[in-house]
């Protein structure tokens, strides 16, 4: 058996554990009865440990140090499957074991002890742990990469190829115009939401409408499914069992509708992967930056445009006449995009969401730099969201303590979030050129939006980078004034005609 075949036997094993973990944590997040946690966490992480050891084992780091250093037999898939089994090696080994165990066990105590913080408004019952997260990560940073910036660790973990430096140039964008612009709309924004945002929305019908985006958009039923669960979430473990989940606020319908939109473009990338990447760690999509592009470019590109509404207002009038009687789809789109000041990133509208991407981004920025107190951390937060949103923090539950993240160590993750919007908007200048894009959204032709975005972007998978996507779809690197120009564009269009 030549190096590259033991090679593939390996990962196969290794994959074998991914999908029987990944089995387990889909049904974590969507049917376990809560009771059922003690007994699986154990029997899990001793899964979690053997998947450990053969991601590591010395075979396979041998193996995959001989065929990185040899390559010439190769094809060009396989040098980048090695490149990639290299770069996680690279990734974990130069973590100690026992610091590799305890950090675990810290982000696993912190998220509930975050969870318990937020319940009770209480900062000073998380600080601790935050503390001892950021003094792990700063540790762990060092002993990966001792030259490196630590930030610039993380942040090429969640989206390759990206430092401080192009997030600096992209931030600058959001900063200087972005957000000026948003004050701009936020002067003129309908103070108040119309009468049907507010109406009630029995949970079946929408669980109704949902299954019809699901086929407006295309998505593929014999390789997926869909669930509820608190946090929409898209999950699979390759292209043919891609499954995504949404919750159904009866006070509030856009919840559904769009978080169902925004994870059916996480699906279609998904599920669009050329099969040959099922057996290989090039599955799945490019980057975080990329699929988020993705569901964003459904979400708010196709989902929120008049003529989306122009084409499936009628069917959701259907399910709610009394609720929508009257409403145009024009009324509708307005609505889909309104404009609000909010605390709440998640709940954030499409213009101001980067600004709340940009206070974590500033702030994660000065803690690796050294330049913060965890004791200071609220009250910077609190004095970056007046900057930036004219908002007054009353408790650390609307501020510093709103999201997962930080808990779970995930430091360098936030800016991906924007990163994929603005990934998003320079695709969409592409498309409209080479696509009729408003007449395939009215005429319900999404299928063939799809085709075009397979052929360009979800096909590769991981074997291109999100650079050399981008380059090759629309003619050049990331660009952020895309984002400026599509984000005003829009909004000038909604509100300052
Ligand atoms: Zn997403």
């Amino acid at each position: 058996m030549n190096g590259f075949d033991r090679f593939k036997e390996l990962q196969k094993k290794q994959k074998a554990y991914q999908l029987v973990l990944g089995i387990a944590s889909w049904d974590s997040n969507t049917e376990a009865p809560k009771a059922c946690f003690p007994y699986r966490s154990e029997m899990l992480s001793l899964i979690s440990g053997e998947y450990y050891a053969l991601s590591t084992s010395e075979e396979y780091q041998e193996i995959v140090n001989a065929l990185h250093q040899d390559p010439e037999d190769l094809s060009e898939i396989q040098k980048k499957e090695i490149r990639k089994a290299k770069k996680d090696i690279d990734k974990i080994l130069p973590i100690p074991r026992e610091d590799y165990v305890e950090y675990s066990r810290l982000v696993n105590l912190s998220q509930r002890e975050w969870e318990e913080a937020k319940a009770k408004d209480d900062y000073d019952h998380f600080k601790p742990y935050l503390e001892k997260i950021i003094g792990f990560r700063k540790k762990m940073a060092h002993q990966r990469d001792p030259d490196a910036h630590p930030y610039n660790v993380f942040l090429d973990d969640f989206e390759e190829g990206m430092d401080m430096e192009k997030y600096d140039g992209f931030f600058r964008i959001v900063k200087e115009e972005i957000a000026p612009f948003a004050k701009e709309v936020l002067a003129v924004k309908d103070e108040k939401p119309p009468e049907f945002m507010v109406a009630t929305y029995p949970r079946d019908k929408q669980k109704q409408f949902v299954e019809y985006l699901m086929d407006v958009l295309a998505f593929d039923k014999n390789r997926g499914l869909l669930k509820e669960s608190v946090h929409p979430f898209t999950w699979n473990t390759h292209s043919k069992d891609v499954r995504f989940t949404v919750r159904y606020l009866e006070n509030y319908l856009f919840s559904s509708v769009f978080a169902a939109i925004h994870e059916l473009g996480h699906a279609l990338y998904e599920q669009q992967v050329d099969e040959m990447f099922d057996m290989t760690n090039l599955k799945s999509g490019a980057s975080m930056g990329m699929h988020e592009s993705q569901s964003r470019f459904y979400e708010n590109v196709v989902g929120r445009s008049l003529p989306f509404w122009e084409a499936h207002l009628p069917k959701l009038k259907k399910l709610f006449p009394r609720q929508l009687k009257g409403v145009d789809a024009e009324e509708f789109f307005r609505a889909a995009n309104r404009v609000d000041e909010t605390f709440i990133r998640v709940e954030a509208d499409e213009l101001t969401y980067p600004l709340h991407i940009l206070i974590r981004y500033e702030i994660e920025r000065m803690i690796f730099e050294g330049q913060i107190d965890v004791d200071d951390l609220p009250a910077i937060w609190n004095k970056k969201m007046k900057q930036y949103l004219n908002l007054d923090v009353e408790k650390p539950s609307q501020g510093i303590l709103q999201d997962v993240h930080w808990s779970t160590g995930m430091f360098g993750y936030f800016p991906t979030y924007a990163l994929g919007s603005a990934y998003a908007a320079q695709i969409y200048y592409t498309i409209k050129e080479e696509l009729d894009f408003e007449r395939l959204v009215r005429e319900d032709d999404i299928a063939e939006i799809n085709r075009f975005l397979k052929e360009k972007v979800h096909c590769y998978g991981k074997s291109k980078t999100p650079e050399e996507i981008l380059v090759a779809l629309t003619g050049e690197p990331f660009n952020p004034q895309y984002y400026a120009r599509y984000l005003k564009e829009k909004y000038r269009d909604i509100y300052l005609k």
